[in-house]
């Protein structure tokens, strides 16, 4: 959905006759002359890039050419051509190139090159959503080519039509759950199709992160087994946002060796970035005064959204177009609306130039919007979700993006739709009053000139691998040779599954045992998901894995679905449904738990000399106990309410560290402060992982004590918040050194006295924010900087090793 051809990307930054706009720079001085202190903490300038385009392959058919000429497509960039000509000899490849690069040129051309050269070939295209899937079908239709007879396989597809697409259908196009639901179950009536599958497309491919993607992973290593069966192995196209290493990530996933194109060859227009810090708040403001049983988390800064919505007015009254990103539909409306009210006030009327975009609009209404912005009818939008907007809003001459949106990946999307071609545009990023975007905006290193993240699953977690081989077995019962195409940790799996009586070994390899095939909910998570029901309708809005479920869906809940906001009447564990009604109230909630944790294994482990650092698997309880309301346009924290929900038992993987009680003395931590050092550190670290993975706070929760009784020590624990873990405590492990640090230089470098909701407060904290040391926790990660190495092979616990205990504790190190 986000890729466009190469020509529509240029005459959509062309536009209708558009006044000209002040320079960028001069913009921007502007804006950040209307306050006091200088909110800018950095600005760099992203210099525009010529496109390089080059010659169709040889091997492209006359009539594809002639269809993407009429398409108004010349020739491809060169990042196009390369990885079609990869994909064309048979390497699976991942193109992963920025927004509106034109990444479906890149599948679709050798994809129907193969179809045209070869009568009998299939393709099978994946997306994440049916919306995106349509999208891409509408396109290839479009194209108008004889004999591709395009069509979309999926939940809505009518029983009628369905068996006239797995006869006839030659690029089909679906989802993941589609395929693990209906395709692989139902393989013989796919056997034609499959035994001439030559192209595997897969859209969108960093969506497939954590839990689901790990699921999504053995999805595919299932189609390749049924593949296999026929003596087919299908190419792998896989499209991707700008992320880090997409070639390991594409890897992981496909499990085959794939290539990457990185370099985008398409032109973009120069883009002035800035960095933007909102003021602290005068000390005496409201926050000083507030309840103090309320005073933990009070707002020390101007809240990002009001920031954004006078920088929206201000680009607005300068006559120049402005998209703003807002994380929810509530602050995209609170944005626009206070954005039209100064406007107003300065000269009536000029508010109606302002809208905001709504998740609920119906396709022809966001239509009308992108057109009124295009032509300079609209000047200020305000939206919720770069994957809602339509493909064409490139090209526009300024981009506000209220709080930093998770990842760089992200970050650089909702830029992308900033620089007209020939033309300079401006973005901000606006900090919101958290630890990493506090962070960010002081460390334009974190965000400029270095790769974007990597996109973090793992296929190896026993809690996706046993219920994905058992899927594969009531398919076609697995065999030896199966184990290694699933991978690290299959002949463990295999061996439970056949405990468990789910599998029955036999001299020709293992059997489902059941008549029913195994129920496995790919975006759920062993547990049984909850359903989120209107109640006056009985509507299904959605699910929420039952992992988040009483954080999400906890009575009095704010829960937000695809922009819409609902309240939660009452969560009925017993059957797994959560019953809520639509309302926008003026707040969000926060839920916050506890929690305790036992060390279950250890699977690496670092010994730094005073200092400890493990990865392996614990047993944690936690707790859902009250939650926080707090003021969407402030932050203002209004209440804590207290909630009822029974306890919960998760067997996950963690990253720990472990200090000895001597190396913190000596840093100068006094005894009494030591729980309030590494309770500050926790939070700060949870706050910082998403920079090294891609995941948000939600996804992890962390433990931290003076004296933890299976480490004997002082120790830290983060931990992933799904069954047998997605991934991220892997990678805090892996970049241990890189993490803390950025932990340690966001606290040390925030500018508050005692902490706050930037560095070390956290809104989870089933604590209370208590007790909570700041300048103790830049001497406890001092500490473990100092001793742990940059780059070390961990060790694998064995027997020469402690023979004892197993793995040294740290308080046998000092
Ligand atoms: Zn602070
Ligand atoms: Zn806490």
């Amino acid at each position: 959905m986000q890729d466009v051809s190469p020509a529509a990307t240029v005459s959509a930054g062309r536009g209708p006759d558009r006044p000209p706009v002040g320079a960028p720079a001069e913009l921007l001085r502007r804006l950040r002359a209307r306050t006091g202190a200088d909110p800018v903490t950095h600005v760099e300038r992203v210099p525009a890039r010529a496109g390089e385009q080059a010659p169709w392959p040889d091997w492209t058919p006359e009539p594809l050419r002639a269809a993407f000429a009429r398409r108004g497509v010349v020739a491809p960039w060169r990042h196009q051509a390369q990885a079609a000509d990869l994909a064309y000899v048979g390497r699976s490849v991942v193109v992963a190139t920025g927004t509106a690069s034109g990444k479906s040129l890149a599948y679709q051309l050798p994809a129907l090159a193969t179809l045209l050269a070869d009568p009998r070939a299939t393709v099978l295209y994946l997306a994440p959503t049916k919306a995106l899937a349509a999208d891409q079908l509408r396109a290839v239709a479009g194209l108008e080519l004889d004999g591709v007879r395009p069509a979309c396989y999926d939940g809505d597809t009518p029983r009628a039509e369905r068996d006239w697409i797995r006869q006839h259908a030659r690029f089909v196009l679906t989802n993941p759950d589609m395929l693990h639901h209906g395709i692989l179950p139902g393989h013989a009536r796919w056997s034609g199709f499959l035994r001439r599958l030559a192209y595997v497309i897969v859209d969108e491919c960093h969506t497939y992160r954590g839990v689901f993607g790990s699921h999504v992973a053995h999805v595919l290593r299932r189609l390749r087994r049924q593949c296999a069966r026929f003596g087919r192995t299908p190419v792998f196209i896989l499209a991707s946002a700008t992320s880090g290493d997409p070639a390991t990530t594409a890897g992981r996933l496909t499990g085959l060796p794939v290539a990457a194109v990185t370099e985008d060859a398409s032109p973009r227009g120069g883009v002035t970035f800035a960095l933007w810090e909102p003021p602290l708040l005068p000390a005496d403001a409201d926050a000083a005064e507030a309840d103090a049983t309320v005073a933990d988390l009070a707002p020390v800064r101007r809240s990002a959204l009001r920031e954004t919505a006078d920088l929206l007015a201000d680009t607005v009254a300068a006559g120049v177009r402005t998209l703003a990103f807002v994380r929810s539909r509530k602050g995209a409306e609170v944005v626009a609306a206070n954005a039209r009210r100064a406007l107003d006030e300065a000269v009536p009327g000029l508010g109606e130039r302002v809208a905001a975009y709504r998740g609920g609009y119906l396709r022809e209404e966001r239509r009308e919007l992108e057109r009124a912005l295009l032509h300079g009818d609209l000047l200020g939008l305000a939206s919720t979700n770069a994957l809602e907007l339509g493909v064409d809003l490139v090209g526009l001459d300024a981009v506000l993006i209220c709080g930093w949106p998770g990842t760089r990946a992200s970050l650089w999307q909702q830029a992308g739709r900033a620089g007209r071609s020939g033309g300079e545009a401006l973005a901000v990023l606006v900090a919101r009053d958290d630890p990493l975007d506090t962070y960010l905006v002081h460390h334009p290193e974190a965000l400029f000139g270095r790769p974007v993240e990597a996109t973090v699953l793992d296929p190896a977690n026993p809690y996706v691998l046993a219920p994905q081989l058992a899927c594969a077995a009531a398919e076609a019962p697995l065999t030896p040779a199966d184990l290694d195409l699933f991978g690290e940790g299959a002949k463990e799996a295999v061996d439970s599954l056949v405990e468990t009586g789910a599998l029955r070994q036999r001299p020709t390899g293992w059997y489902w045992r059941h008549r029913e095939r195994p129920e496995v909910d790919l975006r759920g998570e062993g547990g049984a998901p909850v359903c989120v029901v209107e109640a006056a309708t009985g509507r299904l809005l959605g699910t929420v894995d039952g992992g988040s479920s009483h954080f999400l869906l906890h009575p009095g809940a704010v829960y937000l679905h695809q922009g819409v906001s609902y309240v939660v009447d009452a969560l009925d564990l017993a059957d797994g449904c959560a019953l809520v009604h639509p309302e926008e109230p003026d707040w969000s909630t926060h839920a916050r738990d506890v929690t305790s944790l036992t060390v279950a294994s250890v699977r690496s482990y670092v010994d730094a000399g005073p200092v400890g650092l493990f990865l392996g698997e614990v047993d944690v309880t936690s707790q859902v106990v009250s939650y926080q309301r707090r003021r969407i346009a402030s932050g203002e924290v209004i209440d804590t309410r207290p909630l009822d929900l029974p306890a919960r038992e998760l067997r996950t993987v963690a990253v720990w560290f472990t200090l000895s009680p001597e190396s913190m003395t000596s840093a100068g931590v006094a005894p009494a402060d030591v729980s309030g050092a590494l309770h500050a550190a926790e939070h700060a670290g949870i706050g910082l992982l998403p920079l090294m993975a891609t995941c948000d706070r939600w996804d992890i929760g962390g433990l931290s004590t003076a004296l933890h009784p299976d480490t004997e020590a002082p120790t830290v624990f983060v931990y992933d918040g799904h069954p047998g873990g997605a991934g991220f405590a892997e990678r805090a492990y892996r970049t241990a050194a890189q993490w803390l640090r950025a932990t340690r230089d966001a606290i040390a470098e925030c500018g508050c006295e005692a902490g706050c909701p930037s560095c070390v407060q956290s809104p989870k904290c089933g604590n209370g924010n208590n007790p909570l040391s700041k300048p103790d926790a830049v001497r406890v990660l001092d500490v473990v900087l100092a001793n742990l190495p940059t780059e070390h092979p961990p060790r694998q616990p064995g027997p020469t090793d402690a023979p004892d205990a197993g793995p040294p504790g740290a308080g046998a190190g000092g």
